[in-house]
């Protein structure tokens, strides 16, 4: 034990006595309690707290355990992703005001499981609107020196990221954008051009990405209908079988400047076929997505231990809910 150790009640007095508070601190950070709360219901039991140092010591200690687990459980799933691989890679800020931290996390498509992930400090990115590159280009080098091999990336929207972080790592990998968050995207910008029709165009993205993701002519055929469906000219639809079957004729009124604009947002992503004609989600994550909520909730703000809890978050995805005593008994042995 160092001299200075924040204030842990551990030098100071039998250990057999200290695991009880030990114990009682461990629950609380496992099931994602920050000091704040286990104050108020020590004091509402009637119970004397220990002080907001000891509580942070606590998971002091704790982080080299937790990443330890963390870096075993990717190892062991990276052991089973041998080829080239499709991965996700997703960043995300801190869901709180003021965020200061983004994790990049990588998932395996295949796999479905996750297998790195790393966070980034604002003060490191220097600004906001870089915090992404920042934070992928250290996530594909730290990929790329453990020798995992990528040829396809996976994102939410095309951005610099991939031309900036991965192509230097990774020169023949080929970029793919999210075809849900793509849908999503072409549903927005027809609503703006015309109110009620971007539902529709959402569904026929995702439709003919699921006939013809084997067959790009095709795909990109049918990308090209949309401009004389909406003139209500259904030949090509009809031939091509895109049209819808419970169709009503009806005119959609559209002007030629809203034809035009039709016209170009389907040509943009016809245009890019490589990354748009396939049906790959991002989606993975969701499961993740919730126990982040959890473990690093928008509620609370962590300047400091933001990747502890959410790295706490990744050991439930990897493990189970077995992380917590697998987690419990490393920091306790290291105590007796
Ligand atoms: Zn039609």
């Amino acid at each position: 034990m160092t001299k200075n150790n924040g204030g842990s009640p551990f030098i100071y007095a039998k250990p057999k006595r200290l695991l009880v508070p030990a114990k009682t601190a461990l629950s609380f950070i496992f099931s994602a309690c920050s000091y704040a709360k286990y104050h108020d219901v020590m004091v509402a039991a009637n119970k004397f707290p220990y002080s907001e140092p000891w509580f942070f010591n606590i998971i002091h200690e704790l982080t080299p355990i937790v990443d330890h687990f963390l870096k075993l459980g990717f190892n062991v799933i990276r052991s089973q992703a041998t080829g080239k691989r499709k991965v996700i890679y997703d960043f995300s800020w801190e869901h709180s005001r003021n965020a200061k931290w983004g994790s990049g996390v990588v998932w395996d498509y295949d796999l479905h499981k996750p297998i790195f992930i790393l966070h980034t400090h604002l003060r490191e990115a220097k600004s906001s609107t870089n915090m992404e590159i920042v934070n992928a280009t250290k996530v594909f080098k730290a990929l790329k020196e453990i020798d995992l091999k990528i040829k396809t990336v996976i994102k939410d929207s095309h951005t610099s990221t991939f031309e900036q972080a991965v192509l230097p790592c990774y020169p023949n990998a080929s970029e793919i954008v999210c075809m849900g968050h793509m849908a999503q995207n072409i549903k927005k910008q027809i609503e703006k051009i015309k109110k009620g029709l971007g539902a529709g165009a959402r569904r026929y993205y995702m439709d003919i990405c699921a006939r013809f993701n084997d067959n790009i002519t095709q795909w990109k055929k049918a990308m090209t209908v949309p401009s004389s469906h909406y003139r209500n000219i259904h030949t090509r639809c009809r031939q091509l079988g895109t049209h819808p079957k419970k169709w009503r004729p009806r005119s959609y009124r559209l002007n030629n400047l809203q034809l035009a604009k039709i016209d170009t947002v389907f040509k943009s992503v016809a245009a890019k076929p490589r990354q748009n004609c396939h049906t790959m989600k991002t989606s993975l994550d969701e499961s993740f997505f919730h126990k982040k909520a959890k473990w690093a909730s928008k509620y609370s703000h962590h300047p400091k231990t933001y990747p502890f809890w959410v790295n706490l978050a990744m050991l439930d995805e990897i493990y189970g809910p077995k992380w917590i005593q697998i987690v419990e008994n490393a920091y306790l042995f290291q105590k007796k």
